[in-house]
């Protein structure tokens, strides 16, 4: 009997996303230089901050939009600890999920879609188990993912690159999209669902799993702690003189 990472899941076809547009020569040529300046100052390559299987992985990701990571963790701590494992999150109560979940933002929004989402994984796999992503190429993986209702570019990216699956998969977070678009790698416009394509665009293809997983942590550590949101330390950032905004602290985003 083939083991459950063998089986073919039971789904229906999922359309792919129209592939992006070629990144402009220039514009890609910016983004290495940006990879190439950030990676000594943040140390690549950057240890993998999870171990998690996908599954394990998802929930994770969908606990931590717009929460900071020390909430999501202890959100994701709770639930494990309060539930034996994920097909019993799917069958509790929703006054029992977002009570496990109460430290997160939105834990009356969080709590049905978690339930929701792994209820979906499980009807389209027939288990709760997603190994068999490894088999597909990681535009394919995603559009499986962003069938479900409730997972969209950033989750499905993250459950790809973050897991142990360990695909090239290039996940955008609010940092990392803030400082690309102050570097003017995406336009002022560009939401931060759409920029995963448009940045994945801009870097080599043959790049690996972590040269990829690099590219989005110096970026959102560069974020974090030099690019901030209110005042950007320009003064003391290396991508100075490859920056349009430089020395505008005042500028949004
Ligand atoms: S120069 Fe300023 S605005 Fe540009 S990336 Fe650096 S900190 Fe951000």
């Amino acid at each position: 009997m083939p083991s459950a990472a063998e089986r073919t899941p039971t789904t229906r076809p999922v359309r792919r996303p129209p592939s992006p547009a070629p990144a402009d020569p220039a514009v890609a040529g910016k983004a290495l230089a940006v990879h190439a300046r950030l990676c000594p100052v943040y140390g690549c390559p950057i240890p993998y901050f999870h171990s998690l299987d996908p599954v394990s992985e998802l929930v994770s990701s969908l606990l931590s939009h717009r929460t900071r990571n020390a909430e999501s963790g202890r959100a994701f701590k709770a639930l494990r600890a309060r539930f034996a494992d994920w097909d019993s999150v799917i069958e509790a109560g929703l006054p029992e999920i977002e009570a496990a979940i109460a430290g997160v933002t939105w834990p009356e929004l969080k709590a049905p879609r978690i339930r929701d989402v792994l209820r979906a994984v499980r009807e389209r796999c027939g288990s709760l188990d997603l190994a068999f992503l490894a088999r597909m190429d990681v535009e394919a993986a995603r559009a499986w993912l962003q069938a479900i209702p409730g997972i969209g570019p950033k989750t499905s990216a993250a459950v790809l690159s973050f897991s142990t699956l360990r695909m090239p998969a290039l996940p955008v977070d609010s940092h990392h999209h803030r400082v690309a678009q102050r570097l003017g790698l995406i336009g002022p416009r560009v939401d931060v669902g759409p920029s995963h394509a448009i940045l994945r665009a801009q870097l080599p293809a043959e790049w690996s799993a972590q040269d990829l997983y690099d590219n989005h942590e110096i970026l959102m550590l560069h974020g974090q702690q030099v690019c901030h949101h209110r005042r950007p330390a320009c003064g003391r950032c290396v991508l100075v003189d490859l920056c349009p905004s430089a020395m505008q602290p005042t500028r949004e985003p």
